[in-house]
């Protein structure tokens, strides 16, 4: 990760057009130019230049920020927004003790003894040997659900699946500029993954995706390795599913998903299940905001928006493939609907 004044010329590049306004989600409730890229550059270029000190004020947009990347996808200059958020937020999070408390707890008792805990009774299986093999990188999600939907799925697809007993991939801590857990995460994976011999990885949750895409750019070594999602093999491998009984379900993408077609491709080819596109589908749900209590007016308007979006959907069950959107949007499903994960809600529906 690059320090903050690394970025100077990069943030020069923003030729404040503002069309990052149109498509954040953050301005959109807020109207206020502070909360999306084209402010939080100015605000970065003072810090770089030394005419701003970083504050507890500025360290609240860079919270509010949902670090989502939907305006880098719009931006014409390119500008990767989240890493030089992130790398804001670290020269904040490296200066404030407080910050390594919340860290600490979050390590030890969430993603420890929580993760731990709440995945006490879900169980690995071995599933069948094939030729081909993937290693399975489950994160959290594999410790709290285990690994049955990703064996069945693949093995349908004549592919062994290994599961290593992988972390959590430590996205959680980089968002909040804590570089320094992130960097002990990678090295939990790298050092498990160097043992196994086997180049390809599989995962079900975007943001982990991402993540492990991320550690293979940025360590040479690793270069030969390839990183997919399950829904990649599926339709690789043309496997065709029939759903028990007929069922109707929408789909939020989540932000890091970039082969959305594949998924599109399972939804329009499951026998039995209807598929309906809700409005807004592609857009955050908002979970870097769930832990901002402060900010509650402004984040219930993006839960709300998101919500409403579903209830008008008309499906009453909400398939995503990242843990992170699937516990934000549970939490505010307000029992109107279920969210499930994909390949879950796969196995446990088809024939
Ligand atoms: S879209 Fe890109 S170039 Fe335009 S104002 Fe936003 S950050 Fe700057
Ligand atoms: S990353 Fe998302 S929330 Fe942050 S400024 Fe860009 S669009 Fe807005």
């Amino acid at each position: 990760m690059k320090k903050l004044a690394e970025y100077k010329d990069k943030i020069h590049t923003c030729s404040k057009c503002g069309l990052c306004q149109s498509v954040c989600p953050v301005y959109k409730a807020t109207g206020n130019d502070c909360t999306v890229s084209r402010g939080l550059f100015i605000m970065l270029r003072g810090l770089i230049k030394g005419d701003l000190k970083m504050s507890a004020k500025i360290n609240r947009y860079l919270d509010l920020c949902l670090k989502c990347g939907a305006c880098s996808k719009f931006c014409p200059s390119e500008i990767d927004v989240v890493d030089i958020i992130v790398s804001a937020k670290a020269e904040y999070f490296n200066k404030h003790p407080f910050e390594k408390l919340i860290s600490f707890i979050q390590r030890v008792f969430i993603f420890g003894i929580g993760v731990k805990l709440l995945g006490l009774f879900s169980k690995n299986i071995k599933g069948k040997e094939f030729e081909k093999k993937v290693i399975y990188f489950g994160g959290c999600g594999n410790k709290l659900k285990g690994n049955e939907a990703v064996v069945k799925l693949l093995n349908s697809c004549s592919i062994q699946v290994i599961t290593p007993d992988f972390e959590c991939c430590g996205i959680p801590f980089l968002m909040r500029g804590d570089v320094e857990n992130f960097n002990k995460y990678k090295k939990s994976f790298l050092k498990i993954l160097n043992k196994q011999g086997v180049k390809e990885i599989v995962t079900t949750c975007a943001s982990c995706e991402k993540t492990l895409k991320d550690y293979i750019k940025d360590t040479p070594e690793m270069s030969d390795i390839r990183v997919k999602n399950i829904y990649e093999y599926i339709r690789e491998n043309n496997l065709k599913l029939k759903l028990k009984a007929p069922q109707r379900v929408t789909f939020h993408k989540p932000c890091n998903i970039n082969n959305f077609e594949d998924i599109e491709w399972i939804l329009n080819n499951t026998e039995n299940l209807e598929y309906t596109q809700m409005e807004g589908y592609d857009e955050c749900c908002g979970l870097n905001g769930l832990s901002k209590i402060k900010e509650y007016k402004i984040m219930s308007k993006i839960f709300r928006a998101k919500h409403n979006n579903i209830i008008n959907s008309r499906a009453k069950i909400v398939l995503t493939s990242c843990l992170g959107c699937e516990t934000a949007l549970s939490l505010y499903s307000t029992g109107k609907y279920r969210v499930f994960d994909f390949a879950e809600f796969l196995r446990k529906n088809c024939c």
